[in-house]
C-alpha cells in the first residue's frame, strides 16, 4: 500500500487514536504520525507503545505540516482543541474527527476552522469499553463501518482521499447527513448504553440482593450490561449532553414500548411476548448475516473483543 498522507496528526491518544495509528502503520498509509495528549501519563504510555513518530504536549506543534489531522478527544472537547490548533494548520490540510455525535461537533469546530483547510467529520462505528492508549489495537476497524458527514461544498478529491485512508485502516466507509447520523446512533448505540448504565445502577440499588450474589451469579444478560456500563464516563457524559434531542426522542419511544411489554406480562399475554421476541431475534440474525458480529456464545469473555462494538 502506498502512503496516502505524508503526515498524520492525532489529537488525543486514547483507544481510537491508538487504533488508528496501529492500523495506519500496518497498512503503510501514513508517512509519519505525530500525536499529542493532555496528560503526561497518556503521552508516556503512547511513547512506550511507540504509537507515534513524535509525541508532544503541544497540539500546535503536533499539527505543524500535517496533511491529515484527526481529532480523537471526547465530543465536548472538540471545539476547544480546534481553537487551539486552527492557526497552526497547513494550507490545504484535511481535518476530521472521530466523535460519536456529529451535529454538535460540526457546530463546535466550524467557527475555528481557517478557510484554507477541509473539514470532513467522521465516526468509526467501532470501539470497546476500554480507554486510553493501551486499549488500542490494529484490528479495531476491520469490517466495521466508518461514517463520514462531509459538508455539501466539500472537495470531492479530499473526501475520496480520506475514504481511501479509512479503507486502508480496514473499515467500510459510507456518507450520512449529520442529523440522521445522530438519530441512527441514538437508536443503535446511545440508548443501549443508557439502558446498560441504568440496569447496572438498578442492580446496585437492590439492597435485598447481596452485592456478592449479583457478581457471583451474573448471567449473560447482566454481565453484558456491566461490560457496556464500564464504558468511559467522560465520553458517554459528552454523548448524552451533545445528542440531547435524538436521545430524548428515542428514550420516549423506548419507555412507551416498555409499558406495552409490562402490560403483556401483567395480563399473561404469552402470544404477544413470543411474537415480540421472535421479531427481535430476527434482527439479531440480520446483524450476524451483515458481518457485524459473530454468533459465537462469547458474551465478552475473550480478552480482546473479536470485533469492535458499535459506538
Ligand atoms: P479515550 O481512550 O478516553 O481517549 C481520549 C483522549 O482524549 C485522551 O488522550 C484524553 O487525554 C483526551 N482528552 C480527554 N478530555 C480532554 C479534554 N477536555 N481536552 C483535551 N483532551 C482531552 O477515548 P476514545 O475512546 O479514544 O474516544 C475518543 C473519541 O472517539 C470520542 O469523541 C468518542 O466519542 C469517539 N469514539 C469512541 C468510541 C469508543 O468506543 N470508545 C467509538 C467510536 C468513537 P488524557 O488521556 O491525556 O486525559
Amino acid at each position: 500500500m502506498s502512503v496516502i498522507y505524508d503526515k498524520v496528526a492525532l489529537i488525543g491518544l486514547g483507544l481510537i487514536a491508538g487504533s488508528i495509528s496501529l492500523a495506519a502503520r500496518r497498512a503503510g498509509a501514513a508517512g509519519r504520525i505525530s500525536g499529542t495528549a493532555r496528560s503526561a501519563r497518556s503521552r508516556s504510555a503512547a511513547r512506550s507503545l511507540q504509537l507515534c513518530d513524535d509525541i508532544t504536549d503541544n497540539a500546535a506543534a503536533a499539527v505543524r505540516d500535517a496533511d491529515l489531522v484527526v481529532l480523537c478527544v471526547p465530543v465536548g472537547a472538540m471545539g476547544k482543541v480546534m481553537a487551539e490548533i486552527g492557526p497552526h494548520l497547513k494550507q490545504g490540510a484535511v481535518v476530521t474527527d472521530v466523535g460519536s455525535v456529529k451535529q454538535e461537533v460540526i457546530e463546535q469546530v466550524t467557527p475555528h476552522l481557517p478557510a484554507h483547510v477541509h473539514f470532513i467529520p467522521g465516526h468509526p462505528l467501532a470501539g470497546t469499553e476500554q480507554s486510553g492508549p493501551y486499549a488500542g489495537f490494529a484490528e479495531l476497524f476491520e469490517n466495521r463501518w466508518w461514517l463520514l458527514t462531509p459538508p455539501e461544498d466539500a472537495d470531492p478529491a479530499e473526501v475520496s482521499r480520506l475514504r481511501r485512508f479509512i479503507r486502508a485502516l480496514g473499515a467500510n466507509v459510507e456518507d450520512m447527513e449529520p442529523g440522521h447520523h445522530d438519530l441512527v446512533l441514538a437508536v443503535t448505540s446511545h440508548i443501549p448504553h443508557l439502558i446498560a448504565y441504568t440496569m447496572v445502577g438498578v442492580a446496585d440499588h437492590l439492597t435485598r440482593v447481596k452485592e456478592t450474589e449479583i457478581i457471583k451469579y451474573s448471567a449473560a444478560g447482566f454481565r453484558d450490561f456491566t461490560r457496556i456500563a464500564a464504558s468511559d464516563p467522560t465520553m458517554w457524559r459528552d454523548v448524552f449532553l451533545t445528542n440531547k434531542e435524538p436521545v430524548l426522542d428515542i428514550l420516549g419511544r423506548f419507555t412507551e414500548e416498555l409499558f406495552v411489554l409490562q402490560r403483556a406480562i401483567r395480563m399473561g399475554d404469552g402470544e404477544y411476548l413470543h411474537d415480540y421476541f421472535t421479531h427481535t431475534r430476527a434482527i439479531r440474525r440480520g446483524i450476524i448475516e451483515a458481518g457485524q458480529d459473530t454468533d459465537a456464545p462469547d458474551f465478552g469473555r475473550s480478552a480482546k473483543p473479536p470485533a469492535g462494538k458499535v459506538d
